[in-house]
């Protein structure tokens, strides 16, 4: 398409500058890169594609809006979202677990935060996803698209040549105080689930507390209970978001394995989404999984922007009234408001407000989003720390993303590629992308299993 690489919430790259910025990077890392093969760059993709097809590629979490989930507007078409039907078709994207996040509202934004009624409005929200999730698969798309509920399923529908559908709750929060909900989003189809967001819950604080103090000093005398009734009832533990005091109480207190469902490397890109090499090792030691997200500003820190492109961005934004972006969303690479705050604008207004951003980008350039070299660079970090059988990958598309290379579900060959190059043969790549996973998942179920059995 002409000379734009493609927007990507927002960003627009004039081709040539794209190109000489990704040659200079591959100079910048080839040097660190483990490069054994000595192969050319066609046979390299003739190996990615083979092994590519033959794997099953899971991605662990992307999140969605009901209102891609309609008669009129929905995944079965080729929709401008990063995932959707034809582009996983396109990336050969297998699996995905779509996310019933649910926001965490802070008791600063409506007092009945953490009372019956603000709870509810929580429980309706994530049901709105759950439903939206399923009619996608019942009645949308039920011949290109199914639900997963084992890892059987996914087997099974990779060889029947079907999508596979997941899904993981981001945020116990929905579930109110509620034990029983547990089980109900289990029985949803629900496979994982997170105990906070960005901002503390009932059950567990969040990593943001390092920035805004804690609320629990891990989890909740609630949260507790909760791993152990996600134990009992087989939902993985996600700890993606949650503090390191929660996750490190998480990993001691559960009987099964652990998952960090998009999280990337603290000691390569120091935030508090990120892991450090001893939650890492705690992760391993649980039996579990670290899926790397590929979220731009999590793999590289954002070099922040120019006073003059910060001042035409802010003004921008006020124009647009779009400037009370979400803590999350303002982690998005600079400049770039999320996929959500776009969405907010009308289809003109949103049209004109990239074509503004895109403008002010030529004037008071901003800093770049990682490329996927960056985003295999976690892999590799992570793999040396832990041991292959303990990592995997995620997207975090809809909600951020913004790899360079990776930037929606139709480029998602890229990342094979990049692994093929650095020397990962096929039944490591087959286990990186989801054969970990699933692992963990299945014994997850079968602890679950031993416990109701106990009983
Ligand atoms: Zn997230």
């Amino acid at each position: 398409m002409g000379w734009t690489v493609k927007p990507v919430a927002g960003w627009y790259f004039p081709m040539a500058k794209f190109l000489s910025l990704l040659v200079a990077l591959m100079v910048v890392s080839c040097a660190s890169l483990r490069q054994p093969l000595g192969l050319s760059e066609a046979e390299l993709l003739r190996k990615a594609k083979a092994a590519h097809e033959r794997v099953i590629v899971l991605d662990t979490h992307s999140d969605i809006s009901p209102r891609n989930f309609t008669v009129e507007q929905n995944y079965g078409q080729r929709l401008d979202t990063q995932v959707n039907l034809p582009k996983m078709f396109e990336g050969g994207l297998d699996a995905v677990f779509f996310s019933v996040f649910v926001g965490q509202t802070r008791e600063t934004q409506s007092a009945d935060a953490f009372k019956p009624s603000g709870y509810e409005r929580a429980y309706k929200a994530a049901i709105e996803k759950f439903d939206a999730i399923h009619r996608l698969t019942d009645k949308l798309a039920p011949d290109k698209i199914e639900i997963a509920l084992t890892s059987a399923d996914v087997r099974r529908l990779k060889a029947s040549g079907k999508k596979v559908a997941l899904i993981g709750v981001e945020n116990g929060y929905p579930m109110g105080e509620d034990l029983g909900r547990v089980r109900e989003f289990y029985q949803r189809g629900a496979r994982y689930m997170s105990l906070a967001h960005n901002g503390h819950s009932q059950l567990s604080d969040s990593h943001a507390g390092e920035r805004d103090g804690w609320k629990w000093n891990g989890l909740s005398p609630l949260g507790r209970q909760v791993i152990a009734e996600m134990n009992r009832v087989g939902l993985m533990v996600d700890v993606s978001h949650p503090s390191k005091a929660s996750m490190m109480q998480s990993v001691a207190l559960s009987k099964a394995p652990i998952i960090a469902s998009h999280s990337a490397m603290r000691a390569l890109c120091d935030m508090s989404r990120n892991m450090d090499d001893e939650q890492l090792l705690a992760l391993k030691k649980s039996g579990g999984v670290v899926q790397v997200v590929a979220y731009s500003s999590f793999i590289k820190t954002p070099k922040p922007d120019s006073n003059e492109r910060k001042a035409a961005l802010g003004a921008l934004r006020n124009e647009f009234k779009i400037a009370d972006a979400t803590p999350a969303e303002q982690s998005a690479p600079s400049g770039v408001v999320s996929a959500a705050a776009l969405a907010r604008l009308a289809p003109e207004r949103r049209a004109d407000y990239l074509r503004r951003v895109t403008e002010i980008g030529e004037q008071y350039p901003g800093d770049l989003p990682a490329p996927v070299l960056y985003f295999v660079d976690h892999i590799d970090n992570a793999v040396k720390l832990i041991g292959l059988d303990h990592v995997g990958i995620a997207s975090d598309f809809e909600g951020g993303g913004w790899v360079i290379g990776w930037s929606d579900a139709s480029e998602t060959l890229n990342v094979t590629l990049e692994l093929v190059r650095r020397g990962y043969i096929e039944e490591q790549i087959g286990k990186l992308w989801g054969g970990n996973l699933l692992r963990v998942m299945d014994e997850v179920q079968r602890i679950a299993f031993a416990l109701q059995s106990a009983n």
